[in-house]
């Protein structure tokens, strides 16, 4: 595929005079589907001239207008949702179904920041003089550059583009060097289909360097980033410079704890869904399992049946598992699983690639394994999970709690005090109780610890895009 758009700015698209490219493969084939060109520093410095030109024009557009612009490209979406979702299916490898869903899903996200254009408020206080009122107000950073990773390249890019414009931001966008074609067709749809001013979404492509440039420049003044957390911290570092606003949200490491009340059947059923969907390849999936001695083989056994029953194949036939996004992330899984073996893990079912073309690894359950092993703390991005036979609430949360990360965690008991009891002590951003993964929009996505800094979604996701200034007014 000749890619002849990828750089947006100033409202319109530019030829790149750079001459480096970066191959996108679809996974499930190990083809080339097109290689994207890299924008050159200078390009990178114009989108900037124009994101951050057009910044105090939007951020004086009355708020109602700005929420009507995001309210179009809710329905932008819907409108493109297949076509959007084949592309992701080609550069990301996600099955259709669950690529069709995330479409919708994205707008609906977007829907509901749109809705706060009217909302954002501001506090008025009594002075400390007779004749004085003190009033906060809610005013945007400026310019956002928002850092894409490729797990979700349409609704992660929007999570961020839509609070970010809600609340008078400009916005330059990179997606991830994996992932860009879908994050290019929908800007080509928003350039042929909705009026947006000049220079107030632009979109850059490249590997990390290109990200890297968005983080020190001087037009940027809030970052916002998906990913890994040693790229935060890389951007987290690089961003001090000049002390900008980081908003991370990285990897993950969630814990599942399985307690011997809990419905064995739907529990199983739950944690399919929380460790294998995207092919593993989410955040917030469950990645350890510790289940209740007592239940530990039963629970074992079903969920063997269950993840035996997962059918992999072509994502384009909508199968349960699709490939993952890379050799890469193969080779990271396969590694992972190597590296339990050799620590003294039992595979119970998978541990291999399939015999077959595209980067494929099965679902994969392991035994036998120390708390200190490796893949008990270190983030895989495939369906792979350890389970580990606990004896006691304290130790359920115990070891659930040693972790680096903070983001997600799921517990599984019909015990009302103890659900309870974990929910206020696991050290996590998120706890689902008795359900699986997925996220609700008004709520609040929060990696603690090396889980990221600052949060998305609902009311304190989208206040994370202002930043409060103070007036004293002396009407003396
Ligand atoms: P990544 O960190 O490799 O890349 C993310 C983005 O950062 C890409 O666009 C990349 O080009 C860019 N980048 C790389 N180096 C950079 C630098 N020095 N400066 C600026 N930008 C740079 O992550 P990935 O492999 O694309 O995504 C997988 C990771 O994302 C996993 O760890 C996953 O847990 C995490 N993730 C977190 C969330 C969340 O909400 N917490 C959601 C999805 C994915």
């Amino acid at each position: 595929m000749d890619v002849t758009n990828s750089l947006y700015y100033d409202g319109d698209w530019h030829d790149t005079a750079g001459s480096e490219s970066i191959p996108v493969t679809d996974p499930a084939t190990e083809s080339t589907i097109a290689d994207v060109p890299t924008a050159s520093e200078d390009e990178v410095d114009a989108a900037l001239e124009s994101v951050e030109r057009a910044s105090g024009e939007w951020a004086a557009t009355p708020a109602r207008d700005r929420g009507e612009l995001v309210r179009e490209l809710a329905d932008l979406l819907l409108d493109n949702v297949d076509e959007l979702a084949e592309i992701i299916v080609q550069e990301q490898g996600k099955p259709l179904d669950h690529a069709r869903e995330s479409i919708p899903h994205a707008a609906d996200l977007v829907e509901y920041m749109a809705e706060w254009d009217r909302r954002i408020e501001g506090d008025t206080l009594p002075g400390d003089t007779r004749h004085e009122s003190v009033h906060l107000l809610r005013k945007p950073y400026g310019v956002v550059a928002g850092v894409i990773p490729w797990n979700y390249p349409i609704a992660v890019l929007v999570r961020k583009v839509a609070p970010a414009l809600v609340t008078g931001n400009t916005v330059v966008v990179k997606p991830s060097e994996y992932t860009p074609l879908s994050t290019i067709r929908l800007f080509e749809l928003i350039d042929e289909q909705l009026d947006v001013p000049d220079g107030v979404v632009n979109l850059v492509t490249g590997a990390g360097s290109v990200g890297q440039q968005l983080v020190t420049a001087d037009e940027v003044d809030m970052v916002t980033m998906t990913g890994h957390v040693d790229t935060g911290k890389a951007i987290m570092r690089d961003a001090a410079d000049d002390l900008k606003e980081v908003a991370l949200e990285l990897g993950g490491k969630a814990p599942a704890i399985v307690w011997k009340d809990a419905d064995i059947a739907e529990a199983v059923d739950h944690v399919v869904a929380a460790r294998m969907t995207n092919a593993g390849q989410v955040c917030t999936c469950a990645e350890r399992l510790y289940v209740h001695s007592d239940v530990v083989d039963e629970f074992v056994e079903a969920y063997t049946d269950a993840v035996e029953g997962l059918e992999l194949g072509d994502p384009m036939d909508s199968p349960d598992i699709g490939p993952l996004v890379s050799a890469d992330q193969v080779a990271k899984t396969e590694s992972a699983v190597e590296r339990a073996r050799e620590e003294g893990a039992r595979v119970v079912t998978g541990g291999e690639r399939p015999d077959r073309e595209g980067y494929y690894y099965q679902p994969t359950i392991i035994e036998g394994l120390d708390h200190d092993a490796a893949i008990v703390h270190d983030e895989v991005f495939g369906p792979v999970i350890p389970v580990i036979s606990v004896d006691s609430a304290d130790e359920a949360l115990e070891l659930a709690n040693d972790s680096d990360y903070g983001l997600s965690s799921y517990v599984y008991t019909d015990d009302y005090q103890l659900a309870m009891r974990f929910s206020e002590e696991l050290e996590f951003g998120v706890t689902y109780v008795n359900r699986s993964i997925g996220e609700s929009w008004q709520a609040h996505h929060i990696g603690w610890d090396e889980s990221g800094l600052g949060g998305e979604d609902g009311k304190y996701g989208l206040l994370k895009y202002t930043r409060l200034k103070t007036v004293y007014h002396n009407y003396e």
